[in-house]
């Protein structure tokens, strides 16, 4: 076994693999049975005398191939997970290779010390400022995904208000404040939090489902009234379904106002910071007291990278103490220990693959990215709703469109899904927008074009016309 022949062997699997997906060669995806993939790839025999080697290896990584959805090929516009760059991707290989779980300085200082610069450049995006001397200091820690990060930014958001539940339980008095149209990870860190989702009070929304200001005070108000202590109050940056950017500076200044923490979820959308175009899509972000932000949606990164940033670092400290004071900062310590900030204790490199993500585009580079799968989205809009059997739910702000067939009854875009997956031709996602069903596009491959949505279009209508 010679690890560069083989790592030799896989790269060729995945140029292979690459060039075809980006020929739209075949499928976007395949679902065969789980017995048969498993017999396909041999794994029994595999497990029992192992020998991953050489041909054997090149052989079950096609294979492995084969039986993935492929993110690579244009026609897949289905979910928000990026199309790592090349670097990216390499970062994950490094990572796995040299496997330095890094939460603690010395099992991985060159990691930590990427984590630490990464996590400053996303903190300056914010416009908070993480420099020894700012006041509040800025934090944060990079986490295995976005739901990992709400349930770390409510934490912190819960002991700022009830250091005292980290010992003696979660006070009843708790409640949180956020529209129903925040990814389901809020509802269940709220559960895992110990809160219960009764203490999950649903936000004023305007007719697109937006969290509005104006009657906002309205319900904290009522919340008080009835004895009730605000953990948080919650946004989106953007929304899961429909893409759209919940107004933060107005949430943001009655949260100041009334001193309640603001917790801005901008997994997805947060990427609008690069572009000086888009950047007022995320206007008042700066007043939040938490934010988290995926590096594996909008900035290429392979799965998976999330960031916790705190406008103050103290409450990253104490999210997970009862106090703070055994977090000492060790003067020998040439780095910095990101594990009193975490639920995971062994923790990937995870700035690796980030970083490099970013070092290979550069920040103009991922700006012009997220700038034209905005811009295609719109494009895709202008297209889809002129077309006299088709509409859409919404003008989109991002890069997330939401349409459908006119024709059909309240399931039908849930059964054209379920046949266009089924001819494996295109990927889309099915989204409940506004109470309505929804076929869902969101934009991630940087090589899918006005052609693959019009080729989209129609095969709707093809297995539209299929008899049921
Ligand atoms: C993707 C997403 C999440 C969840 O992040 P994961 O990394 O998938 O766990 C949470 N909130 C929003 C708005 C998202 O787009």
């Amino acid at each position: 076994m010679s690890f560069l022949e083989d790592a030799q062997r896989a790269a060729e699997a995945l140029d292979s693999y690459d060039r075809h997906a980006r020929a739209r060669d075949g499928k976007v995806l395949v679902q065969p049975p789980a017995r048969e993939l498993q017999t396909r790839m041999d794994l029994d025999r595999l497990a029992r005398e192992g020998g991953l080697t050489g041909q054997v290896l090149s052989e079950f990584v096609r294979t492995y191939l084969d039986g993935t959805i492929t993110l690579r090929d244009p026609r897949n516009m289905g979910h928000q997970t990026a199309v790592p760059n090349a670097a990216g991707a390499l970062g994950s290989f490094i990572d796995g290779y040299a496997t330095n779980p890094m939460a603690i300085n010395e099992m991985g200082p060159a990691a930590s010390a990427i984590e630490l610069f990464y996590i400053d450049w996303m903190l300056s995006k914010i416009g908070w400022e993480s420099g020894e001397s700012a006041d509040p200091r800025a934090g944060g820690v990079l986490t295995h995904g976005g739901s990992l990060a709400n349930l770390t930014a409510l934490a912190a958001a819960r002991a700022a208000i009830a250091p005292e539940a980290w010992k003696s339980g979660v006070p009843s008095d708790l409640v949180m404040i956020a529209p129903q149209s925040m990814h389901y990870s809020i509802s269940r860190a709220i559960g895992i939090l110990g809160l219960g989702q009764d203490a999950l009070i649903a936000s004023p929304v305007d007719e697109y489902g937006r969290a509005c200001g104006a009657a906002l005070a309205d319900v904290i108000q009522s919340q008080r009234a009835a004895g009730k202590r605000i953990m948080a109050v919650a946004a989106s940056a953007c929304q899961t379904a429909a893409g759209l950017f919940d107004p933060l500076r107005e949430i943001g200044e009655i949260c100041q106002r009334e001193g309640i923490w603001f917790h801005v979820d901008g997994a997805h959308g947060a990427g609008a910071l690069l572009s000086e175009a888009l950047a007022p899509l995320m206007d008042g972000v700066e007043l939040a007291d938490s934010v988290i932000w995926d590096a594996h949606k909008m900035l290429r990164t392979p799965c998976i990278c999330a960031a916790v940033l705190t406008r103050d670092h103290r409450h990253l400290d104490t999210a997970f103490v009862q106090s703070a004071s055994y977090i000492f900062h060790d003067k020998d310590n040439p780095g910095f220990d990101f594990i009193g900030r975490t639920v995971e204790c062994t923790k990937a490199a995870l700035g690796l693959k980030a970083f490099m993500a970013l070092a290979e585009a550069g920040e103009a580079g991922l700006a012009a990215h997220i700038e034209r799968q905005t811009a295609l989205a719109r494009e895709a809009y202008d297209h889809i709703h002129a077309l006299p059997d088709f509409e859409c739910a919404v003008e989109p702000e991002f890069n997330i469109l939401c349409f459908r067939l006119t024709e059909g009854d309240e399931t039908h875009a849930l059964e054209l899904r379920r046949r266009l997956l089924a001819r494996g031709n295109y990927y889309t996602t099915y989204a409940a927008y506004r109470d309505e069903h929804w076929l869902r596009l969101a934009l991630m491959n940087p090589e899918t074009g006005m052609d693959d949505i019009r080729g989209l279009v129609e095969e709707i209508r093809l297995v539209a016309a299929e008899p049921a």
